[in-house]
Protein backbone atom coordinates (compact mmCIF):
# COMPACT_ATOMS: atom_id res chain seq x y z
CA UNK A 1 0.00 0.00 0.00
CA UNK A 2 1.23 3.49 -0.90
CA UNK A 3 2.73 5.86 1.69
CA UNK A 4 -0.77 8.50 2.12
CA UNK A 5 -0.15 11.54 0.24
CA UNK A 6 0.73 14.79 2.06
CA UNK A 7 1.55 17.99 0.02
CA UNK A 8 2.73 21.20 0.68
CA UNK A 9 2.24 24.98 -0.08
CA UNK A 10 5.20 26.89 1.43
CA UNK A 11 5.22 30.45 -0.10
CA UNK A 12 7.63 33.18 1.25
CA UNK A 13 5.01 36.14 1.59
CA UNK A 14 6.93 38.81 0.73
CA UNK A 15 4.06 40.58 -0.90
CA UNK A 16 0.53 39.63 -1.52
CA UNK A 17 0.32 36.23 -2.72
CA UNK A 18 0.16 36.40 -7.04
CA UNK A 19 -0.98 34.24 -9.57
CA UNK A 20 1.43 31.82 -9.71
CA UNK A 21 1.26 31.49 -6.25
CA UNK A 22 -2.23 30.52 -6.06
CA UNK A 23 -1.68 28.57 -8.99
CA UNK A 24 0.21 26.09 -7.08
CA UNK A 25 -1.63 26.16 -4.08
CA UNK A 26 -4.98 25.52 -5.79
CA UNK A 27 -2.70 22.36 -7.51
CA UNK A 28 -1.53 21.12 -4.30
CA UNK A 29 -4.62 21.41 -2.56
CA UNK A 30 -6.53 19.40 -5.49
CA UNK A 31 -3.90 16.93 -5.71
CA UNK A 32 -4.50 16.29 -1.88
CA UNK A 33 -7.97 16.34 -2.36
CA UNK A 34 -8.14 14.06 -5.30
CA UNK A 35 -5.99 11.64 -3.55
CA UNK A 36 -7.48 11.77 0.11
CA UNK A 37 -4.35 12.99 1.25
CA UNK A 38 -3.34 15.75 3.37
CA UNK A 39 -2.91 19.56 2.58
CA UNK A 40 0.13 21.25 5.05
CA UNK A 41 0.42 24.79 4.86
CA UNK A 42 3.40 26.50 5.86
CA UNK A 43 4.83 29.88 5.68
CA UNK A 44 8.43 30.10 4.80
CA UNK A 45 9.38 32.89 6.65
CA UNK A 46 13.02 32.87 7.53
CA UNK A 47 13.65 36.15 5.40
CA UNK A 48 12.77 38.46 8.09
CA UNK A 49 14.16 41.55 5.47
CA UNK A 50 11.25 40.70 3.54
CA UNK A 51 8.37 38.89 4.71
CA UNK A 52 6.24 40.77 7.25
CA UNK A 53 3.11 39.94 9.40
CA UNK A 54 1.27 41.65 7.27
CA UNK A 55 1.90 39.43 4.27
CA UNK A 56 1.77 36.60 6.45
CA UNK A 57 -1.75 37.26 7.32
CA UNK A 58 -2.84 38.31 4.19
CA UNK A 59 -1.71 35.01 2.42
CA UNK A 60 -3.56 33.17 5.18
CA UNK A 61 -6.52 35.07 4.39
CA UNK A 62 -6.09 34.82 0.85
CA UNK A 63 -6.00 31.05 1.12
CA UNK A 64 -9.07 30.64 3.29
CA UNK A 65 -10.94 33.47 1.08
CA UNK A 66 -9.90 31.28 -2.32
CA UNK A 67 -12.03 28.17 -0.48
CA UNK A 68 -8.19 26.24 0.02
CA UNK A 69 -8.72 24.77 3.08
CA UNK A 70 -5.42 23.37 4.83
CA UNK A 71 -5.53 20.48 7.12
CA UNK A 72 -1.96 21.19 8.83
CA UNK A 73 -0.47 24.68 9.43
CA UNK A 74 -1.28 28.28 10.73
CA UNK A 75 -4.51 28.74 13.04
CA UNK A 76 -5.63 25.09 12.22
CA UNK A 77 -2.34 23.46 13.88
CA UNK A 78 -1.03 20.35 13.71
CA UNK A 79 1.12 17.35 15.01
CA UNK A 80 3.91 18.70 13.01
CA UNK A 81 4.17 22.29 14.26
CA UNK A 82 4.80 25.10 14.37
CA UNK A 83 4.16 25.89 10.56
CA UNK A 84 5.97 29.17 10.69
CA UNK A 85 9.43 28.92 9.81
CA UNK A 86 10.71 31.59 12.29
CA UNK A 87 9.23 29.43 15.04
CA UNK A 88 11.57 26.57 13.81
CA UNK A 89 15.12 28.13 14.06
CA UNK A 90 16.46 25.94 16.72
CA UNK A 91 15.52 23.05 14.75
CA UNK A 92 17.24 24.33 11.55
CA UNK A 93 20.20 25.06 13.65
CA UNK A 94 21.01 21.94 15.11
CA UNK A 95 20.51 20.42 11.83
CA UNK A 96 23.45 22.39 10.35
CA UNK A 97 25.55 21.15 13.36
CA UNK A 98 24.85 17.43 12.54
CA UNK A 99 25.67 18.38 9.23
CA UNK A 100 29.13 20.07 10.54
CA UNK A 101 29.76 17.26 12.54
CA UNK A 102 29.39 14.43 10.02
CA UNK A 103 31.93 16.72 8.05
CA UNK A 104 28.61 16.90 4.97
CA UNK A 105 29.11 20.86 5.65
CA UNK A 106 32.34 23.27 6.89
CA UNK A 107 32.45 26.54 7.78
CA UNK A 108 33.38 28.71 5.01
CA UNK A 109 34.88 32.43 5.95
CA UNK A 110 35.36 34.21 2.65
CA UNK A 111 34.33 37.71 2.71
CA UNK A 112 32.05 38.78 0.03
CA UNK A 113 34.58 40.34 -1.81
CA UNK A 114 36.56 37.32 -2.32
CA UNK A 115 33.91 35.75 -3.60
CA UNK A 116 32.88 38.68 -5.56
CA UNK A 117 36.55 38.56 -6.67
CA UNK A 118 36.71 34.73 -7.35
CA UNK A 119 33.19 35.00 -9.69
CA UNK A 120 34.50 38.10 -11.46
CA UNK A 121 37.92 35.51 -12.57
CA UNK A 122 35.73 32.85 -13.25
CA UNK A 123 33.31 34.96 -15.28
CA UNK A 124 37.13 35.92 -17.03
CA UNK A 125 37.57 32.37 -17.54
CA UNK A 126 34.58 31.15 -19.03
CA UNK A 127 33.39 29.05 -15.94
CA UNK A 128 30.36 28.39 -14.28
CA UNK A 129 30.33 30.83 -11.50
CA UNK A 130 30.14 29.33 -7.97
CA UNK A 131 31.55 28.75 -4.66
CA UNK A 132 35.32 27.24 -5.67
CA UNK A 133 35.61 25.24 -2.20
CA UNK A 134 38.60 27.44 -1.21
CA UNK A 135 37.03 26.93 2.84
CA UNK A 136 36.63 22.84 2.55
CA UNK A 137 39.36 21.65 4.08
CA UNK A 138 40.87 24.54 6.15
CA UNK A 139 43.62 23.59 8.50
CA UNK A 140 43.10 24.42 12.50
CA UNK A 141 45.54 27.07 12.03
CA UNK A 142 44.07 28.64 9.12
CA UNK A 143 40.16 28.63 11.08
CA UNK A 144 42.37 30.20 13.76
CA UNK A 145 43.87 33.22 11.62
CA UNK A 146 40.67 33.83 10.40
CA UNK A 147 39.00 33.90 13.46
CA UNK A 148 41.51 36.40 14.58
CA UNK A 149 41.25 38.73 11.66
CA UNK A 150 37.38 38.82 13.02
CA UNK A 151 35.61 36.99 10.24
CA UNK A 152 32.13 35.25 10.68
CA UNK A 153 31.34 32.25 9.40
CA UNK A 154 28.62 30.86 7.24
CA UNK A 155 27.79 27.32 7.27
CA UNK A 156 28.17 25.42 4.00
CA UNK A 157 27.29 22.03 1.92
CA UNK A 158 29.93 20.56 0.77
CA UNK A 159 28.49 18.60 -2.69
CA UNK A 160 30.42 15.69 -3.69
CA UNK A 161 31.30 15.64 -7.03
CA UNK A 162 28.95 13.24 -9.32
CA UNK A 163 25.64 14.40 -10.72
CA UNK A 164 22.10 14.34 -8.68
CA UNK A 165 19.31 12.66 -10.90
CA UNK A 166 15.28 12.59 -10.20
CA UNK A 167 12.04 11.43 -11.89
CA UNK A 168 9.91 14.57 -12.30
CA UNK A 169 6.50 13.90 -12.03
CA UNK A 170 5.89 16.61 -15.30
CA UNK A 171 9.60 16.45 -16.83
CA UNK A 172 10.44 13.27 -16.30
CA UNK A 173 14.31 12.05 -15.27
CA UNK A 174 16.16 15.54 -14.88
CA UNK A 175 20.02 15.21 -14.02
CA UNK A 176 21.93 17.89 -12.96
CA UNK A 177 26.06 17.54 -12.63
CA UNK A 178 27.67 18.80 -9.86
CA UNK A 179 29.63 20.69 -11.55
CA UNK A 180 26.65 23.54 -11.49
CA UNK A 181 25.64 22.63 -8.29
CA UNK A 182 28.51 24.65 -6.36
CA UNK A 183 28.67 24.11 -2.60
CA UNK A 184 26.22 26.13 -0.91
CA UNK A 185 25.33 28.69 1.81
CA UNK A 186 23.37 26.69 4.86
CA UNK A 187 23.36 28.89 7.37
CA UNK A 188 24.40 32.76 7.39
CA UNK A 189 26.70 34.57 9.29
CA UNK A 190 24.62 36.10 11.70
CA UNK A 191 23.14 32.33 12.06
CA UNK A 192 19.44 32.68 10.02
CA UNK A 193 19.23 29.72 8.26
CA UNK A 194 18.63 29.89 4.54
CA UNK A 195 15.39 28.43 2.15
CA UNK A 196 17.46 25.50 1.23
CA UNK A 197 18.25 23.89 4.10
CA UNK A 198 14.78 25.17 6.24
CA UNK A 199 12.86 23.85 3.20
CA UNK A 200 14.14 20.43 3.05
CA UNK A 201 14.60 20.08 6.47
CA UNK A 202 10.45 20.91 7.03
CA UNK A 203 9.86 18.65 4.31
CA UNK A 204 11.04 15.66 5.98
CA UNK A 205 10.15 16.39 9.55
CA UNK A 206 6.55 16.94 8.29
CA UNK A 207 6.15 14.24 6.01
CA UNK A 208 5.59 15.77 3.04
CA UNK A 209 5.23 13.00 0.20
CA UNK A 210 4.65 15.43 -2.71
CA UNK A 211 6.42 18.53 -3.72
CA UNK A 212 4.26 20.29 -6.35
CA UNK A 213 5.96 24.03 -6.97
CA UNK A 214 6.53 25.95 -9.37
CA UNK A 215 9.26 25.53 -11.62
CA UNK A 216 11.31 28.40 -11.08
CA UNK A 217 12.39 26.14 -8.08
CA UNK A 218 13.88 23.39 -10.50
CA UNK A 219 17.27 24.09 -10.04
CA UNK A 220 16.82 23.65 -6.39
CA UNK A 221 15.99 20.44 -6.15
CA UNK A 222 19.44 18.94 -6.04
CA UNK A 223 20.74 21.02 -2.82
CA UNK A 224 17.91 20.17 -1.50
CA UNK A 225 17.96 16.15 -1.76
CA UNK A 226 21.37 16.68 -1.08
CA UNK A 227 20.03 17.65 2.82
CA UNK A 228 17.80 14.92 2.56
CA UNK A 229 21.06 12.83 1.96
CA UNK A 230 22.94 14.38 5.44
CA UNK A 231 19.76 13.73 6.78
CA UNK A 232 20.12 9.97 6.28
CA UNK A 233 16.96 9.82 4.43
CA UNK A 234 16.68 7.35 1.99
CA UNK A 235 16.19 8.07 -1.35
CA UNK A 236 12.74 6.13 -1.96
CA UNK A 237 11.35 8.33 1.48
CA UNK A 238 12.30 11.69 -0.44
CA UNK A 239 9.07 13.42 -1.80
CA UNK A 240 8.13 12.97 -5.08
CA UNK A 241 8.78 16.25 -7.16
CA UNK A 242 6.71 17.54 -9.95
CA UNK A 243 7.42 21.05 -11.59
CA UNK A 244 4.31 23.18 -12.53
CA UNK A 245 4.84 25.03 -15.81
CA UNK A 246 5.16 28.72 -15.41
CA UNK A 247 2.53 31.12 -16.07
CA UNK A 248 3.58 33.72 -18.48
CA UNK A 249 1.83 36.64 -19.49
CA UNK A 250 -0.46 37.60 -22.13
CA UNK A 251 2.08 38.94 -24.95
CA UNK A 252 4.70 35.44 -23.18
CA UNK A 253 6.36 37.74 -21.04
CA UNK A 254 6.65 37.27 -17.50
CA UNK A 255 3.74 38.21 -15.56
CA UNK A 256 3.33 41.21 -14.38
CA UNK A 257 1.13 44.30 -13.62
CA UNK A 258 1.33 45.05 -17.50
CA UNK A 259 -0.10 41.90 -19.36
CA UNK A 260 -1.91 40.20 -16.23
CA UNK A 261 -2.40 41.91 -13.05
CA UNK A 262 -0.65 39.48 -10.84
CA UNK A 263 -1.54 40.29 -7.05
CA UNK A 264 -5.08 38.41 -5.87
CA UNK A 265 -5.98 41.31 -3.68
CA UNK A 266 -6.45 43.38 -6.79
CA UNK A 267 -8.62 40.77 -8.27
CA UNK A 268 -10.49 40.53 -5.02
CA UNK A 269 -10.95 43.97 -5.42
CA UNK A 270 -12.00 44.32 -8.55
CA UNK A 271 -15.55 41.65 -8.15
CA UNK A 272 -13.54 38.55 -8.85
CA UNK A 273 -15.24 35.15 -7.14
CA UNK A 274 -12.93 32.50 -6.05
CA UNK A 275 -14.27 30.24 -7.53
CA UNK A 276 -14.11 32.06 -10.90
CA UNK A 277 -10.26 32.31 -10.18
CA UNK A 278 -9.82 29.32 -8.76
CA UNK A 279 -11.79 27.69 -12.07
CA UNK A 280 -9.28 29.82 -14.14
CA UNK A 281 -6.27 28.91 -12.58
CA UNK A 282 -6.64 25.19 -12.53
CA UNK A 283 -7.00 25.23 -16.80
CA UNK A 284 -3.74 26.95 -16.78
CA UNK A 285 -1.59 24.41 -17.22
CA UNK A 286 -3.89 22.09 -16.55
CA UNK A 287 -6.85 20.25 -18.09
CA UNK A 288 -9.87 18.22 -17.11
CA UNK A 289 -8.70 15.96 -20.34
CA UNK A 290 -11.62 17.58 -22.64
CA UNK A 291 -12.28 21.32 -23.49
CA UNK A 292 -14.77 21.90 -20.76
CA UNK A 293 -14.01 25.35 -19.46
CA UNK A 294 -16.61 25.22 -16.43
CA UNK A 295 -15.38 23.24 -13.35
CA UNK A 296 -16.43 23.29 -10.16
CA UNK A 297 -14.25 23.09 -7.04
CA UNK A 298 -15.53 19.81 -6.77
CA UNK A 299 -14.98 18.51 -10.00
CA UNK A 300 -11.25 19.80 -9.42
CA UNK A 301 -11.03 17.82 -6.61
CA UNK A 302 -12.17 14.33 -8.64
CA UNK A 303 -10.41 14.70 -11.59
CA UNK A 304 -6.82 16.47 -10.52
CA UNK A 305 -4.07 14.63 -11.57
CA UNK A 306 -0.71 15.50 -11.95
CA UNK A 307 -0.19 13.45 -15.59
CA UNK A 308 -2.72 15.59 -16.75
CA UNK A 309 -0.45 19.19 -15.79
CA UNK A 310 1.70 20.41 -18.95
CA UNK A 311 5.17 20.48 -19.16
CA UNK A 312 4.42 24.17 -21.13
CA UNK A 313 4.36 27.29 -20.08
CA UNK A 314 0.68 28.72 -19.67
CA UNK A 315 -0.52 32.06 -20.73
CA UNK A 316 -2.59 34.01 -18.43
CA UNK A 317 -5.66 35.47 -20.52
CA UNK A 318 -7.63 37.94 -18.74
CA UNK A 319 -10.56 38.10 -21.41
CA UNK A 320 -11.09 34.00 -20.18
CA UNK A 321 -11.22 34.74 -16.85
CA UNK A 322 -13.61 37.39 -17.27
CA UNK A 323 -15.95 34.95 -19.09
CA UNK A 324 -15.60 32.62 -16.54
CA UNK A 325 -16.17 35.75 -13.64
CA UNK A 326 -19.44 36.36 -15.53
CA UNK A 327 -20.64 32.55 -15.81
CA UNK A 328 -19.93 32.03 -12.10
CA UNK A 329 -22.12 35.25 -11.05
CA UNK A 330 -25.14 34.00 -12.96
CA UNK A 331 -24.77 30.87 -11.54
CA UNK A 332 -25.03 32.47 -7.90
CA UNK A 333 -28.82 32.32 -6.21
CA UNK A 334 -30.26 35.61 -5.64
CA UNK A 335 -29.04 35.64 -2.03
CA UNK A 336 -25.28 34.06 -2.80
CA UNK A 337 -25.07 37.31 -5.14
CA UNK A 338 -26.57 39.66 -2.34
CA UNK A 339 -24.08 38.83 -0.47
CA UNK A 340 -20.93 39.27 -3.03
CA UNK A 341 -23.15 42.49 -3.20
CA UNK A 342 -23.78 44.11 -1.06
CA UNK A 343 -19.86 44.91 0.55
CA UNK A 344 -18.76 46.57 -2.62
CA UNK A 345 -22.21 48.67 -2.86
CA UNK A 346 -21.29 49.69 1.05
CA UNK A 347 -17.67 50.48 0.39
CA UNK A 348 -18.86 52.76 -2.95
CA UNK A 349 -20.63 54.65 -0.84
CA UNK A 350 -24.34 53.53 -2.59
CA UNK A 351 -25.59 52.43 0.14
CA UNK A 352 -25.33 52.02 4.06
CA UNK A 353 -26.44 48.56 4.60
CA UNK A 354 -30.37 49.77 5.83
CA UNK A 355 -32.87 46.90 5.78
CA UNK A 356 -35.25 49.14 2.74
CA UNK A 357 -31.85 49.49 0.85
CA UNK A 358 -31.06 45.79 0.81
CA UNK A 359 -34.33 44.88 0.00
CA UNK A 360 -34.53 47.17 -3.21
CA UNK A 361 -31.02 46.10 -3.71
CA UNK A 362 -32.40 42.61 -3.88
CA UNK A 363 -35.07 43.52 -5.79
CA UNK A 364 -32.72 45.01 -8.59
CA UNK A 365 -30.21 42.32 -8.66
CA UNK A 366 -31.88 40.01 -10.76
CA UNK A 367 -31.94 42.78 -13.70
CA UNK A 368 -28.11 42.74 -13.56
CA UNK A 369 -27.25 39.13 -12.69
CA UNK A 370 -26.83 38.58 -16.82
CA UNK A 371 -24.94 41.93 -17.37
CA UNK A 372 -22.15 42.15 -15.25
CA UNK A 373 -18.59 40.28 -15.53
CA UNK A 374 -17.14 41.86 -12.22
CA UNK A 375 -18.92 42.81 -9.24
CA UNK A 376 -17.39 46.26 -9.01
CA UNK A 377 -19.80 46.89 -11.84
CA UNK A 378 -22.70 46.60 -9.84
CA UNK A 379 -22.41 50.17 -7.71
CA UNK A 380 -22.46 52.16 -11.27
CA UNK A 381 -25.29 50.09 -11.99
CA UNK A 382 -27.46 50.48 -9.19
CA UNK A 383 -26.53 53.92 -7.76
CA UNK A 384 -29.25 56.04 -9.99
CA UNK A 385 -32.07 53.72 -7.48
CA UNK A 386 -30.23 54.92 -3.86
CA UNK A 387 -28.72 58.61 -5.08
CA UNK A 388 -29.78 61.88 -3.00
CA UNK A 389 -29.81 64.24 -5.00
CA UNK A 390 -29.91 62.92 -8.76
CA UNK A 391 -28.94 64.33 -11.51
CA UNK A 392 -27.90 63.41 -15.03
CA UNK A 393 -24.35 62.73 -15.48
CA UNK A 394 -22.49 66.16 -17.20
CA UNK A 395 -21.39 63.97 -20.32
CA UNK A 396 -25.11 63.02 -20.75
CA UNK A 397 -26.56 66.30 -20.58
CA UNK A 398 -26.11 67.58 -23.99
CA UNK A 399 -27.56 64.55 -25.58
CA UNK A 400 -31.34 65.38 -23.93
CA UNK A 401 -31.43 69.03 -24.65
CA UNK A 402 -31.98 69.04 -28.28
CA UNK A 403 -35.81 69.58 -29.54
CA UNK A 404 -36.02 65.77 -30.33
CA UNK A 405 -35.17 64.85 -26.96
CA UNK A 406 -37.78 66.89 -24.93
CA UNK A 407 -40.02 65.68 -27.50
CA UNK A 408 -39.68 62.34 -26.47
CA UNK A 409 -39.20 63.10 -22.98
CA UNK A 410 -42.74 65.42 -22.90
CA UNK A 411 -44.50 63.08 -24.53
CA UNK A 412 -43.47 59.89 -22.54
CA UNK A 413 -44.43 61.98 -19.26
CA UNK A 414 -47.80 61.79 -21.16
CA UNK A 415 -48.17 58.38 -21.46
CA UNK A 416 -46.50 57.62 -18.23
CA UNK A 417 -48.34 59.74 -16.05
CA UNK A 418 -51.76 57.68 -16.57
CA UNK A 419 -50.32 54.65 -16.00
CA UNK A 420 -52.49 52.48 -13.30
CA UNK A 421 -50.24 49.67 -12.97
CA UNK A 422 -46.49 50.49 -13.01
CA UNK A 423 -44.48 47.64 -13.71
CA UNK A 424 -41.63 46.69 -16.90
CA UNK A 425 -44.46 45.31 -19.11
CA UNK A 426 -47.24 48.80 -18.49
CA UNK A 427 -44.14 50.77 -19.10
CA UNK A 428 -42.84 49.30 -22.25
CA UNK A 429 -46.26 48.53 -23.81
CA UNK A 430 -46.76 51.90 -23.39
CA UNK A 431 -43.77 54.18 -24.63
CA UNK A 432 -43.36 51.77 -27.45
CA UNK A 433 -47.04 52.52 -28.58
CA UNK A 434 -46.33 56.06 -28.97
CA UNK A 435 -42.81 56.59 -29.63
CA UNK A 436 -41.82 53.60 -31.82
CA UNK A 437 -45.11 53.38 -33.60
CA UNK A 438 -46.97 56.72 -33.36
CA UNK A 439 -43.90 58.49 -33.14
CA UNK A 440 -41.78 56.21 -36.00
CA UNK A 441 -38.97 56.59 -33.65
CA UNK A 442 -35.93 53.83 -33.50
CA UNK A 443 -35.69 52.44 -30.13
CA UNK A 444 -32.39 53.43 -29.74
CA UNK A 445 -33.23 56.88 -30.03
CA UNK A 446 -36.40 57.25 -27.99
CA UNK A 447 -35.22 55.02 -25.42
CA UNK A 448 -31.37 56.25 -24.84
CA UNK A 449 -33.57 60.00 -23.97
CA UNK A 450 -35.54 58.44 -21.19
CA UNK A 451 -32.73 56.28 -19.73
CA UNK A 452 -30.80 59.48 -19.29
CA UNK A 453 -33.52 61.49 -18.06
CA UNK A 454 -34.43 58.47 -15.61
CA UNK A 455 -31.09 56.84 -14.85
CA UNK A 456 -28.84 60.08 -15.33
CA UNK A 457 -26.41 57.85 -18.03
CA UNK A 458 -26.36 56.23 -20.74
CA UNK A 459 -25.36 52.77 -19.36
CA UNK A 460 -27.63 51.50 -17.25
CA UNK A 461 -29.24 48.24 -16.38
CA UNK A 462 -32.78 47.28 -18.67
CA UNK A 463 -34.68 50.74 -18.82
CA UNK A 464 -38.53 49.23 -18.18
CA UNK A 465 -36.98 47.39 -15.32
CA UNK A 466 -35.03 50.07 -13.93
CA UNK A 467 -38.03 52.09 -14.30
CA UNK A 468 -40.39 50.01 -12.56
CA UNK A 469 -37.42 50.01 -9.60
CA UNK A 470 -37.33 53.50 -9.64
CA UNK A 471 -41.14 53.61 -9.15
CA UNK A 472 -43.54 55.91 -10.39
CA UNK A 473 -43.10 59.31 -8.56
CA UNK A 474 -39.51 59.13 -9.23
CA UNK A 475 -39.43 58.72 -12.71
CA UNK A 476 -42.35 61.65 -13.52
CA UNK A 477 -39.68 63.73 -11.25
CA UNK A 478 -36.43 62.68 -13.64
CA UNK A 479 -37.77 62.72 -16.53
CA UNK A 480 -39.62 65.94 -15.61
CA UNK A 481 -36.59 67.84 -14.30
CA UNK A 482 -34.24 66.87 -17.61
CA UNK A 483 -37.11 68.62 -19.41
CA UNK A 484 -35.81 71.63 -17.44
CA UNK A 485 -31.90 71.06 -18.46
N1 LIG B 1 9.08 29.39 -0.11
C1 LIG B 1 9.37 29.20 -1.51
C2 LIG B 1 8.86 30.36 -2.32
O1 LIG B 1 7.88 30.96 -2.00
C3 LIG B 1 8.74 27.95 -2.08
C4 LIG B 1 9.16 26.73 -1.39
C5 LIG B 1 8.88 25.47 -2.13
O2 LIG B 1 7.76 25.30 -2.65
O3 LIG B 1 9.74 24.61 -2.17
O4 LIG B 1 9.41 30.70 -3.31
Amino acid sequence: MGKKVKVRFAPSPTGDLHVGNIRTALFDWAYARHTGGTFLFRIEDTDTTRVTDEYIQAAIDTLKWLGLNWDEGPEVGGENGPYLQSQRLDIYAEWAQKFLDQKDAYHCYCTPAELEATREAQRAANVAPGYDGKCRDLSAEQIAAYKSEGREAVVRMRMPDGSTTFVDEIRGEVVFDHKFVPDFVLVRADGSPLYTLAVAVDDVLMKVTHVLRGEDLLSSTPRQIRVYQAMGVKPEDYPVFAHLPFVMGQDNAKLSKRNGEVSIAWYREQGYLPEAICNYLALLGWSPGDDRENITMKELCELFTVEKVHSSPARFDMKKLEAINGDKIRALTLDEFLNWSLPFLIKAGVITGTDSEIALVKAALPIIQERIVKLDEIPQMLKFLFVKDFGVEAESVSKITDSLSKDILKRSVKELEPLSAWNHDSIEAALRASLIEEMGLKPRIAFTAIRIATTGSTISPPLFESMELLGKEASLARIAAALTL
